[in-house]
């Protein structure tokens, strides 16, 4: 089996054609037909046939790829190097990628949009319980993420306390919950370590490492031990920084990623992580507003944005700042706005590089470690790139599990493991943050 065949007939009975697609790039079939039925098996957990299928896309070039970046088509990711990227393609987006004169192949098929939220009506709540283990093994409604740290607040509340950082466009509060001692009065001012969670919607385990770090900080901060955590620190988490699309991503879209901005042209949503103040507007960003990129009417534009933005500033001093997203296993570090290096790139490449060791100690995986720019692609408007730039934190970008095989529908049994990197990864760079 060396090349694509005329047709392919799926899982589900719907024969594929793939006589008007020129398969130029040398596609591995092996592995392109092993996807296709760990695909399956994963589109079956939660829906059955439908007219979604997940397509690999040539992109011969940076132009090329900024015109696909620019289009309303549903992209999961791009490497450098890798030739393409895939897309989450419905009803018309093929015809729509011819017109725009990509070529493509067929991965697998995906299940529809909506096909989430009609196989959760009978689900039943979540024990979000600090004490239960149901965290590790689920995905969690945003209803459940606030009260998990509700809980924690109950339960540790000398060492966890929280703040309302802004309200969303539909209303919901943003919060952000602090882990660390009672602050004292006098004396050098704390050093803040800030890391959010959910800023893209659909990336849902950046949730349950959010929920992870949280219980693992209370506990370490409560127990007994000869090494103070967070000396003379603060650890703030933002559980859901995209309320309003962690949400919709359940009811409606499972592959929404931006905020629920009703813009302009009658379209939904900004990506809050192209509307940051640093190198806003840029390349690796779009103006068109259905575009998954679309960066908004000017940095800032968003409620959820200024929300972290004048967080973050009302702290003063922030040493450290991790935003976690999935998929690709990556520890990225400024700029990923420009290719030009950063004043401290050294600093960044050597603490990326223990980082990355730390992440591999509980399951053996390596994130790949690097300048965002160079490492995943151009991204202008990032939150890395502005925590670094107002305040010369230690910023990073963290994509999580896993590999592409399932991207952001990763199976509940690679929760765990996720969250135990990523635990890893948060105490190696807390431990270096200065006091
Ligand atoms: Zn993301």
């Amino acid at each position: 089996m060396g090349r694509a065949r005329k047709s392919y007939e799926n899982p589900y009975g719907r024969r594929w054609q793939f006589d008007t697609v020129r398969c130029k790039i040398p596609v591995p079939m092996r592995h392109r037909l092993a996807t296709v039925f760990v695909l399956a098996a994963a589109a079956t957990a939660w829906a059955t046939a439908s007219d979604w299928s997940r397509l690999h896309v040539h992109v011969p070039d940076d132009a090329a790829m900024q015109r696909l970046l620019d289009s309303d088509l549903n992209i999961m990711q791009c490497h450098p190097g890798c030739g393409g990227t895939d897309v989450i393609a419905g009803p018309g987006d093929e015809f729509k990628l011819r017109m725009l004169g990509f070529d493509f192949t067929y991965v697998g098929p995906m299940a529809a949009p909506d096909a989430w939220a009609k196989s959760q009506i009978n689900r039943t709540a979540a024990n979000a319980s600090i004490q239960s283990d149901e965290y590790r093994n689920r995905y969690f409604t945003a209803d459940e993420i606030l009260t998990f740290f509700e809980n924690l607040r109950t339960t540790y509340p000398v060492f966890v306390t929280r703040r309302q950082i802004g309200t969303s466009i539909n209303s919901e509060p943003i919060w952000a919950y602090r882990f660390g001692r009672p602050l004292r009065t006098g004396g050098q001012p704390e050093n803040n370590i800030v890391f959010i969670n959910l800023i893209h919607a659909r990336e849902w385990v950046s949730g349950s490492v959010g929920m992870h770090i949280g219980l693992r900080a209370a506990q370490t901060l409560s127990a007994p031990q000869q090494t103070p955590f967070l000396p003379n620190q603060a650890l703030w988490i933002v559980p859901i920084t995209n309320p309003d699309g962690y949400r919709f991503s359940w009811t409606n879209d499972r592959y929404w990623r931006k905020n629920r901005r009703r813009n302009s042209g009658g379209s939904f949503g900004v990506d809050l992580n192209r509307n940051f103040g640093t190198g806003w507007g840029g390349g690796g960003s779009s103006g068109n507003q259905s575009s998954l990129i679309y960066r908004g009417t000017a940095a800032f534009s968003e409620p959820e944005s200024v929300a972290i933005r004048d967080f973050a500033i009302s702290l003063g001093r922030v040493g450290a700042y991790i935003d976690f997203h999935s998929f690709s296993q990556l520890i990225l570090w400024p700029w990923s706005y420009t290719s030009n290096r950063a004043a401290d790139w050294q600093a960044f490449d050597a603490q990326g590089r223990r980082m990355q060791t730390a992440i591999r100690q509980p399951w053996g995986v390596t994130y790949t470690q690097g300048q965002g720019f160079q490492t995943i692609y151009q991204a202008s408007g990032v939150t890395p790139d502005w925590f670094y730039d107002r305040f010369r934190a230690s910023a990073y970008t963290i994509e999580l599990r896993d590999d592409g095989t399932f991207g952001f529908e990763l199976p509940a049994d690679q929760i765990r493991p996720t969250q135990d990197e990523a635990w890893a990864g948060a105490l190696q760079l807390i431990a270096e943050t200065p006091r």
